[in-house]
């Protein structure tokens, strides 16, 4: 039986993270260069943008069309083969059987590809995907019945993807901490959550001392609405200031001395559906999911170094892959989950942050505040939805950023160039004088809320965290959202796959293999589980904020939150807007929102200084982003709607694209197209706000993309 060991701590500091970049680099055949620091960065400024590969800059024309993914490819030179795993109930040769079977392919010129089983299979090593997989080894302990359990994570190693605030309610963290104290633990070690999070935060994990809400104005005045005024949700005392990315390295290091295999560096691009007929219309569940091939070359024709992908199959498959996950949007939109759960479309917001060390003299420990108004806001009536963020994180981190809601409509709008002309406002510009940015990065959000949740299960499968859409929007939290679902997933998983006569020799951890014969079970206990917990109260209390705004505009918007979270607490027998269920195809997407550019003016951005605020391809080195160069575009125009870039994008809307990105990936030279598909970030705001939505965003090789460290 696999016990619960004590999981080996390890130091997560500078050299530490460097090390692990540098060797994640070399693995991958990245590179690790200089960078252009900003003068009088500290040491701790030096470590970190030293450690970033740097990224590269060029342009050049990928407007290929739309092609089906299993004609595509990506990866490192390293195999999943390669690599070592944990459990020691079955070996890995044994999983690595043929099983075209459930191969969605059909081009009968590629050789097979290999398959590995497993019992349930986790998409996405974020806080929710890896909090099921603790769990149900937790279980796995607990209950003597061992579930095999793998995860995939595109990032070159768990976190480097993870973009939060973060100001950290650690309920659901304390929740799947204290069930491992029921594990059989050899070492006898007891875990005490504080402790846990203090250390993945090499003990910096702040406990908020002060709240402060502003409205700020355009001339540079900003007024605080007493504490009494707002709505309990964004009130923060009990929380902690934390990197989201260092807890989630730290929850993959538990998870992986539980027996948990972790796959970084390998992205899911492929969901495998069973099919009656071999037609994608008649998917009726999912079978596990398929890693990229890898060694294709910029022209789409097979490298030297080609090698097919790997089917990962389980007899569940849980997508973990955060807000707008490719796969799980497939899932979403084949097995129609908005239209059974009578849902309205997800609604986004673009996040983008920088991390900042201060001096001394500036830092507050435990400080939080949030703002509406300057720049997103001129007036009470404006509907631009949105806010920042700036929190003090010990030692001496401001950690900041501007949530622009993407269902804004002018299409002039520079979400990146208002974030940096916010920092000059007065009441933010005082937290960062005299610091340098050693951190930049950005990510969307959900803001659909309640209203949004799509059908959580189906049958092989369910959704997690950001990837369903568990995010209070009031108050910009879902990482415990996102664990809280974890921890309900694993448990309704697990009693299902391990209850039961017999189940213990159903198990892959027992034979080896999936049975194909074995009917796809729909764990509908999950969904149930989760309307009976406290994230659906916590959602179904601010269901009707972001309308509100949208309806009225932030004055009347920040009245109606308060009334909602102090008096009427969700019970108002009203809710809008109307969840738009089957009428899926015509409801008002982020994307619909932006209206044509004649009714609007070109907004004039001030020049970046250099030392408060950065041009973006500064500030990108920070992300540390890089992707391998000789690799199709993972940016694709979808076929069906190829001319609209230059037709209704550029002609209509004035190329909002060459805007929205927050990574400067889609510029028009000559009124043609240009993809500058290395830069991406993979915050995924493109495949939400291009007009007709007409990119498809794929995974790249697995490994690419940004590497965060303090996010
Ligand atoms: C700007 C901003 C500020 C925020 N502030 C806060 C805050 O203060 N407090 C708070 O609680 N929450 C906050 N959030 C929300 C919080 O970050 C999310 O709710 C949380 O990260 C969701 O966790 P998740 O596991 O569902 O997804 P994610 O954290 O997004 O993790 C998903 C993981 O899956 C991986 N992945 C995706 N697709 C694939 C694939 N196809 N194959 C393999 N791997 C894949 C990704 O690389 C990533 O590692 C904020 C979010 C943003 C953007
Ligand atoms: S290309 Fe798309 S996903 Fe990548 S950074 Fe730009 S907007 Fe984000």
């Amino acid at each position: 039986m696999l016990r619960c060991s004590s999981f080996v701590k390890r130091s997560s500091s500078n050299a530490v993270v460097r090390s692990l970049i540098t060797e994640a680099s070399s693995g991958l055949g990245l590179g690790v260069g200089a960078t252009g620091l900003p003068a009088g960065a500290s040491s701790h400024a030096l470590d970190l943008v030293a450690s970033m590969p740097t990224p590269r800059f060029y342009s050049s024309l990928q407007v290929a069309p739309d092609v089906s993914s299993s004609s595509l490819v990506p990866l490192s030179s390293r195999r999943l083969r390669e690599l070592p795993t944990t459990n020691a109930a079955y070996t890995y040769n044994h999983r690595l059987q043929h099983y075209r079977h459930f191969s969605t392919t059909n081009d009968d010129s590629l050789p097979p590809r290999e398959a590995m089983h497993y019992d349930v299979v986790i998409v996405g090593g974020g806080p929710a995907g890896l909090s099921a997989s603790i769990r149900l080894k937790q279980l796995s302990s607990q209950k003597g019945i061992d579930l095999s359990v793998c995860v995939l994570e595109k990032g070159s190693e768990v976190g480097s993807h993870i973009l939060s605030g973060n100001v950290f309610d650690p309920k659901a963290l304390e929740e799947l901490l204290s069930h491992h104290n029921n594990c059989d633990d050899e070492a006898g070690k007891f875990i005490n959550w504080r402790e846990e999070l203090l250390e993945s935060q090499d003990s910096h994990a702040t406990p908020v001392s002060e709240d402060a809400f502003l409205v700020l104005t355009e001339s540079g005045g900003s007024y605080q609405i007493p504490n009494i005024f707002l709505p309990s949700q964004l009130h923060n005392h009990g929380n902690y200031i934390i990197s989201l990315s260092k807890l989630t390295r730290y929850l993959g290091q538990m998870a992986e001395s539980l027996g948990v295999e972790i796959y970084s560096g390998f992205a899911a691009d492929e969901v495998l559906y069973h099919q009656n007929d071999g037609e994608l219309a008649s998917a009726s569940g999912v079978r596990g999911v398929a890693t990229k091939d890898v060694g294709i070359g910029k022209d789409g024709t097979p490298k030297d170094t080609f090698e097919r992908g790997v089917e990962v199959l389980g007899r569940q498959t849980l997508f973990a892959e955060g807000a707008r996950g490719s796969c799980s949007e497939s899932v979403i939109s084949t097995l129609q989950l908005r239209q059974s759960g009578n849902a309205d479309v997800q609604h986004y917001g673009l996040g983008i942050k920088e991390v900042w060390e201060v001096p001394p003299e500036k830092f507050k420990a435990g400080f939080v505040q949030h703002t509406l108004g300057y720049p997103l806001q001129s007036s009470v009536f404006d509907k631009v939805y949105g806010g920042s963020f700036l929190y003090h994180q010990e030692p001496n981190l401001v950690l900041c950023g501007l949530v622009v809601g993407l269902d804004y409509e002018n299409p002039y709008i520079n979400p990146y160039l208002e974030f940096q002309r916010w920092k000059t406002h007065p009441a933010i510009k005082s937290h960062l004088d005299g610091g340098t940015c050693i951190q930049y990065g950005a990510r969307v959000l959900n803001e659909g809320g309640y209203h949004s949740l799509p059908k959580l299960t189906f049958p092989g499968g369910m959704l997690l965290g950001c990837s369903a859409g568990f995010l209070n929007a009031v108050k910009i939290k879902g990482s415990h959202c996102a664990i809280q679902s974890g921890i309900i997933a694993a448990e309704s998983v697990y009693e299902s796959l391990a209850s039961g006569e017999g189940a213990e020799e159903k198990t892959v951890a027992t034979t080896g293999e999936v049975n194909a014969e074995e009917p796809l079970v729909e764990v509908t206990t999950y969904a149930e589980n989760m309307e009976k917990s406290w994230v659906y109260d916590e959602l179904k209390e601010v269901r009707n904020c972001h309308s509100a705004f949208s309806k009225w505009g932030v004055g009347a918007g920040v009245v109606y939150s308060g009334i909602a979270a102090h008096i009427t607490k969700g019970k108002e027998p009203w809710t809008f807007p109307t969840p738009v269920g089957s009428n899926i195809d015509d409801a008002k997407t982020d994307s619909k929102a932006t209206k044509p550019a004649e009714n609007f003016q070109p907004i004039d951005y001030p020049a970046p200084d250099g030392i408060l605020t950065f041009d973006l391809l500064t500030n990108l080195q920070r992300s540390g982003t890089y992707h391998e160069d000789d690799q199709p575009s993972h940016l694709r125009i979808k076929a069906d709607v190829a001319d609209v870039p230059k037709n209704i994008s550029l002609q209509v809307y004035a190329a909002p694209e060459s805007r929205f990105c927050p990574a400067g990936v889609y510029e028009y030279v000559d009124e043609k197209l240009v993809i500058n598909a290395q830069n991406c970030i993979h915050c995924k705001c493109c495949s939400i706000k291009m007009p007709k939505e007409y990119i498809n965003w794929t995974v790249p090789e697995g490994g690419g993309g940004p590497q965060y460290q303090v996010m």
